[in-house]
């Protein structure tokens, strides 16, 4: 008997139902991991509990603590410091969440009672959703900041104010550490004030960015005349779009997608990790205003939640997000772009581990819609695809305006130690180039593709190299930033960049006990205090996973790119990533070779993506661009290619390397990953499964190992794996099956097994 009807109808329409089986058949992952990817978070329908200051909390706040100490005697004074910071977090007309008042103050279950039972706080429970409309609080600067009797943190909080045009969102401004009772003094004191706006409010900073729509050039229209076709026959068309850096894609895009929504049809955009960059946000705003839907990291559960609602009652048929946008609502599909298609973000890296290029190409199949997959440098999956004609191919190998590629010239590196006698992180090439641009009051870029200051730390005496406690990796040293006063703020130095561990820098080597510890490899924290020493009056910025930490943060440094406050750029492979920055015309590449002796098939293929796109960013204005490349490895093929611009002959290279190597593309290929916390659990399990695969008759398919993994250890967990290679892909997903099946018979818990098909790394 059916008790009751949950839902009227499904979900997931059909089509994502299918999609889902797909996904599970192909990266033999369990239905349900799949469908759990697809749907929003359950936190919608959850009810939240918000503390909101009232006036007696007000009152009882800038009384100040020791006056109703007597009052209240009950509690001890660490418990009263807590309700005083408690009460300081919660600022007028903002409610904020039990669970983040909790863990920004410490303040318990017991406290908040009593708060409420004083009448200091007032309760309310909303469902999640609506509170994803919530407003975004400003704080505006309202006086001059040059007043006496300022403290640090709050001069702090002032010049960042004042730094940024007089108003900031306040979440930003805890990014300064400063304690949240700062801007509540400031607030006290009138010299701040705090508004609350509608959370769209920062598009209007965006729009500053929007440069106006351009008639498209031949090589577009032709581009976007094939696809507009495709859309209209309703069939599955998927074409790939080798578009060069600088010839216009974004324009074709948009225009596609317009197409697409005139014929009553709705369409979806991926953009690689932090593709989804303020002037593209501005551009789709100002091109499809509220049809559009952005999915992108930054967005909490429940927003992410409204917009997937949003996206299914049919308000917004223009989706443009990262990975997960794959699975978007949408009805009526008519084109898929995959941006940067080459881009490794879309490779989900934990359960289910879909890759979400192809599975938007398996989505448009089932939709019968046509898919554009585009980029500078396609993968070399894609392009082999092409070749077979399973796609259609476009090609725009045309800067737009006529604008020449810039010229590469490349350092070598070698000869450079041999004539300084030194190592230099900068060549004298390099710096002399980069002094010229500045010279002329252009801009600059520097690649320096590791962050923190260094990335080695090395005892001279015995050599040992200081590692994660948990992972069989290099600590990272990050240099304190000093303050103004010469102080350096106390914290950990040392870090992993796997698992987050931190520590103090010992004063002596854990091994042999040597004073003699020194700090190898440089990062984009050293790379800044060098250009600093070099160029004392550039105007240097730092673009790194430490720098930008919020959405916000990447916006205003592309905001000072654009405006030209900064004028010296140096960062990690995040600058390589389609910025389209006009004063730009010099673009330095320091280190970015290091990867090619990498473990890893795909390093060639990753060395010259970075490169091509890197370079791209150079001479997209009216003045012609330069790159210099700093290499020890000046003949190897991914750089000579990529200094070339030449895209087909560096595949025509590695294609052979591929097809011998029997590797993607010529193979499909599955990591098989063993793990446990036992070193001897872990290895005795790779080491039965091992056993099996030799033992048993596999057609098709070529194992390789067991061997330790590359990353040995993660997080205190001991890694072994296989892989697999077969030229069908039938045969892999069968093979995976029977190998869990004989995992499973052997009493091998499946969730010490990761089953990566299509692993972009090993
Ligand atoms: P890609 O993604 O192919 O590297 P973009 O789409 O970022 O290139 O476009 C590069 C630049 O060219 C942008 O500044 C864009 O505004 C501009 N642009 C695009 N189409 C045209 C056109 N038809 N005429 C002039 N400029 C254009
Ligand atoms: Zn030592
Ligand atoms: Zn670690």
């Amino acid at each position: 008997p059916v008790l009751t009807i949950l839902d009227e109808e499904s979900i997931l329409s059909p089509q994502l139902l299918d999609l889902a089986q797909w996904i599970a058949q192909y990266y033999v992952a369990p239905v349900g991991e799949v469908l759990r990817a697809m749907l929003p978070l359950m936190s919608e329908v959850k009810k939240q509990e918000l503390y909101r200051i009232t006036d007696a909390g007000r009152a009882a706040l800038f009384e100040g603590a020791e006056q109703g100490s007597s009052r209240r005697s009950r509690r001890s004074p660490e418990e009263q410091d807590i309700e005083y910071k408690a009460l300081n977090y919660l600022e007028p007309g903002e409610a904020v969440r039990t669970a983040t008042l909790r863990s920004a103050t410490g303040v318990t279950r017991e406290l908040l009672a009593g708060m409420l039972r004083k009448k200091w706080i007032a309760r309310e429970t909303t469902a999640a959703a609506r509170d994803a409309r919530r407003m975004v609080r400003y704080a505006v600067l309202v006086a001059d900041a040059r007043l006496p009797k300022l403290n640090e943190n709050q001069q702090a909080i002032l010049a960042e104010l004042a730094g940024s045009g007089g108003e900031l969102p306040v979440a930003e401004l805890r990014r300064l550490e400063v304690p949240a009772s700062t801007l509540g003094t400031l607030v006290k004191r009138e010299l701040v004030r705090i508004e609350e706006r509608p959370a769209e409010f920062h598009l209007t900073h965006l729009s500053k960015m929007h440069r106006p729509a351009h008639t498209l050039n031949p090589a577009q229209q032709a581009a976007l005349d094939t696809i507009t076709a495709a859309v209209e026959t309703n069939e599955f068309r998927p074409h790939l779009l080798h578009g060069i850096t600088g010839s216009g894609k974004t324009a074709v895009y948009l225009a596609a997608m317009q197409r697409a929504l005139d014929r009553g049809k709705s369409a979806i955009l991926l953009v690689p990790e932090i593709g989804l960059t303020p002037a593209m946000a501005a551009q789709l705003h100002h091109a499809f205003g509220a049809e559009v839907a952005l999915l992108h990291s930054a967005l909490t559960p429940e927003e992410r939640s409204e917009q997937w609602h949003r996206i299914r009652r049919g308000e917004a048929r223009v989706v443009v997000g990262t990975r997960s946008a794959v699975f978007a609502p949408v009805d009526h599909l008519g084109l898929i772009v995959v941006d940067e298609e080459h881009d490794s973000s879309y490779k989900q890296e934990s359960m289910p581990r879909y890759h979400a290029r192809d599975t938007a190409v398996m989505r448009a199949k089932l939709a019968g819609a046509a898919i554009v997959l585009g980029s500078a440098t396609p993968s070399l999956e894609s392009w082999h695809n092409a070749r077979q004609g399973r796609y259609a191919q476009i090609e725009m190998h045309r800067r737009v305006m006529e604008r020449p590629m810039p010229k590469v010239e490349l350092v070598d590196m070698r000869r450079e130690f041999q004539e300084t006698g030194q190592e230099h992180l900068f060549s004298r090439a390099l710096i002399e180039r980069t002094q010229a641009t500045l010279d002329r009051g252009e801009q600059a870029i520097i690649l320096l593709n590791r962050r923190g200051y260094s990335f080695v730390v090395m005892c001279r005496a015995c050599g040992e190299k200081l590692e994660c406690e948990n992972c069989s990796i290099s600590l990272t040293y990050h240099k304190p930033v000093t303050l103004s006063d010469g102080r350096a703020p106390a914290g950990q130095r040392l870090e992993c960049h796997y698992c987050g561990y931190k520590r103090n820098v010992p004063a002596r080597c854990p091994k042999c006990d040597s004073e003699h510890l020194y700090f190898l490899g440089a990062g984009s924290q050293q790379g800044e205090e060098r250009l600093q020493e070099i160029f004392p009056g550039a105007r240097i910025g730092r673009m790194d996973r430490d720098t930008v930490r919020g959405r916000g943060d990447m916006e205003r440094l592309l905001m000072r790119l654009h405006s030209g406050e900064i004028n010296l750029l140096v960062g990690t492979q995040m600058i390589a990533k389609g910025h389209d920055i006009h004063g730009v015309t010099l673009v330095g590449v320091v280190g970015a070779d290091f990867a090619l002796g990498l473990p890893d098939f795909r390093a060639a293929e990753r060395v010259f993506q970075l490169l091509t796109q890197v370079s791209g960013r150079a001479g997209r204005g009216e003045l012609p661009g330069t790159v210099l490349v700093q290499t020890y490895h000046p003949d190897h093929y991914a750089i000579t290619c990529a200094a070339e611009h030449d895209f087909h002959a560096f595949v025509e290279r590695e294609m052979k390397y591929r097809k011998w190597m029997h590797y993607p593309p010529f193979a499909s290929l599955a990591n098989l990953i063993i793990q446990s916390p036992h070193l001897e659990e872990a290895a005795g399990w790779s080491a039965t499964l091992g056993r099996w695969f030799q033992s048993t008759q596999l057609d098709g398919v070529r194992v390789l190992g067991p061997a330790t993994a590359p990353l040995a250890r993660i997080k205190r967990i001991y890694r072994f794996h296989l892989v697999l290679k077969a030229e069908k892909r039938g045969v892999l997903a069968r093979t995976l099956r029977m190998a869990l099946a004989h995992a499973d018979a052997v009493g091998i818990p499946r969730r010490n097994l990761i089953v990566d098909v299509d692993a972009v790394s090993l």
